[in-house]
């Protein structure tokens, strides 16, 4: 029987950025060099399908450093920590690598120079992510207030407009941010902060990317975690944009393929964390039910690097 026509438009850039190149990279070469197993604080990036390959590997993931035996090197997530997490490592003469992304130690050092001025700071982002975690452990207990949208910001009571800052998630939509941050300096016209905000190119690119596609997608697929923040963004991004049926699919054993009934163009993305062999394999999956015609739609081109941290970067990453 003749298979039907589906055309994918595929989004560029997606999937791994130079972060989470640099965080899996951090593990593979920790346990080159000192042999499993190399315990990882959190989910070294929020995708399980990284998380496995790892753990079979010989790195172990844990949520406290309580759970860190003596002897071990740990590793810190590409999201960040809060400062007692690498003090608490140092009281316990534990051995560790900060695989913190350097874009959003970035936002760390904004907040530290910020609580050094004086200055009250706003973190725009999201309860409970652990990089909202990590940046707000930067600076002494209640000096960061965290808002979420602008009807937070509309309502926001600070201490004094003339001493104030706001910083920003890195993983967040680019569009809802704004509109975040032009009510924080409609209401506080002093207010310190970065130009736009600090959302990284990556999530800024890969929403670019969505966006270029979305109006002319039936249907969207975002390869990605639940908990990965900038692939939850990519999701409502399409929606935003048009694409009503727009969805987070972990790999292609997710897709739902009643949705995909009479579908003619489906796009399809990647967040940040997810590997691109996740991408094929769902791209794989489609061409074993559809005729597949592909169009890849190239919005900007991505050539950052971070580099390793001292003392890893001699070791071969493929020993
Ligand atoms: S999404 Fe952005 S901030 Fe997060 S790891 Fe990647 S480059 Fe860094």
């Amino acid at each position: 029987m003749k298979k039907p026509t589906l055309t994918i438009l595929l989004a560029n850039p997606r999937g791994f950025c130079a972060g989470v190149d640099r965080a899996i990279e951090i593990v593979e070469r920790a346990l080159d060099k000192f042999g499993p197993p190399v315990y990882v604080r959190h989910e070294i990036v929020h995708n399980r399908y990284v998380v496995e390959g790892l753990e079979a590997k010989g790195a172990v993931f844990v949520e406290d450093l309580a759970e860190v035996p003596e002897g071990v090197p740990v590793i810190f997530s590409a999201h960040g920590v809060p400062k007692t997490v690498p003090a608490e490592a140092e009281a316990r003469r534990l051995f560790y690598l900060d695989a913190t992304c350097p874009l959003v130690s970035k936002v760390h050092r904004e907040a530290e120079r910020h609580a050094r001025a004086g200055r009250q700071i706003i973190l725009i982002g999201h309860a409970g992510h652990p990089e909202v975690i990590g940046t707000m452990g930067q600076t002494p207990k209640g000096s960061i207030m965290l808002v979420q949208s602008v009807a937070e910001a509309n309502a926001l009571e600070v201490e004094d407009p003339e001493r104030l800052a706001f910083i920003t998630q890195t993983t967040l939509s680019v569009d809802d941010t704004a509109a975040v941050v032009d009510v924080l300096k409609r209401r506080f016209p002093n207010i310190h902060g970065p130009k736009k905000e600090d959302i990284c190119y990556a999530t800024t690119n890969r929403q670019q990317a969505v966006k270029a596609i979305a109006s002319q997608c039936d249907v969207m697929l975002v390869v990605g975690a639940p908990n990965s923040s900038n692939s939850q963004r990519l999701v409502e991004v399409a929606r935003k944009l048009g694409c009503h049926k727009a969805m987070l699919v972990k790999r292609a054993a997710d897709i739902d393929w009643a949705a995909l009934d009479g579908v003619l163009r489906l796009g399809v993305t990647a967040g940040a964390s997810a590997p691109e062999v996740l991408v094929e394999e769902v791209i794989a999956a489609c061409r074993e039910r559809y005729d597949v015609i592909m169009e890849e739609i190239t919005v900007t081109s991505e050539d950052v690097q971070f580099k390793l941290p001292r003392g890893l970067s001699a070791v071969p990453a493929e020993a």
